[in-house]
């Protein structure tokens, strides 16, 4: 399978190019489909089999319109939770890579580091935010970030999310986020608390394993 069989758009497929990748990952074959349908899906698989794209990708490409022209803009219209600073670090230098031949704007923010520099970025505005859950409760509550607008929420590393207490954090974010946002889980593991938090928060979603 090659990633123009995925039907990604030209963009994207320049994107790969620069990035040497020759053919999607098992991930990314399963994943990429059902969220360009807007599915919701659980996905189980580990840091290393290209899950990162997986799901940035088709987020990407779901920011484009018919016409294939990037919706840029004010609204913060994709948001990606990751447990720690360095994970959100990595999946902003995807989107980065990824986004390379558009001009959507895609940011960081995470606690333990000045939150001025942050607040000036997120006034200018974002299409894809990158966040920890505790600097985005934060931010939000200072209303500089507005989840108003949100048409995909991805939880990535779930699991790791449970075990370092922020679930709680996380279901908050999600019910800031709008009913029919499109919502992404990815996890190591599966344990039941995640299974449980899939079912609260998932709409039908598809189950991929790799
Ligand atoms: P991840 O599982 O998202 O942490 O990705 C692991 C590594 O695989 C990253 O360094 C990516 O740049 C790389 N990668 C992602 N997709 C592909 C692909 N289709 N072909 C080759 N490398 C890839």
């Amino acid at each position: 399978m090659s990633f123009k069989d995925l039907k990604l758009i030209k963009p994207l497929l320049k994107a790969i190019e620069a990035s040497g990748y020759t053919e999607p990952t098992l991930v990314q074959q399963k994943a990429i489909p059902p969220i360009l349908d807007k599915k919701d899906v659980i996905v189980s698989a580990q840091t290393g089999t290209g899950k990162t794209a997986a799901f940035a990708m088709p987020i990407l490409q779901l920011l484009f319109d018919k016409q294939d022209a990037p919706r840029r803009g004010k609204k913060i219209k994709a948001l990606i939770i990751s447990p720690t600073r360095e994970l959100a670090s990595q999946i902003q230098q995807n989107f980065k890579t990824y986004s390379q031949f558009s001009n959507l704007r895609t940011f960081v923010i995470f606690g333990g580091t000045s939150i001025e520099p942050q607040i000036d970025v997120l006034k200018k505005g974002v299409d894809i935010l990158v966040a920890t859950p505790g600097r985005l409760l934060d931010l939000h509550k200072q209303d500089y970030i507005n989840l108003d607008y949100i048409e995909t929420l991805v939880l990535d590393e779930a699991d790791l999310m449970l075990a370092m207490g922020f679930i709680d954090d996380v279901k908050k974010i999600e019910r800031l986020c709008p009913e029919n946002k499109q919502t992404l889980l990815f996890s190591a593991t599966i344990p039941y608390k995640i299974e449980q938090l899939a079912i609260t928060i998932l709409k039908d979603p598809e189950r991929i394993d790799v």
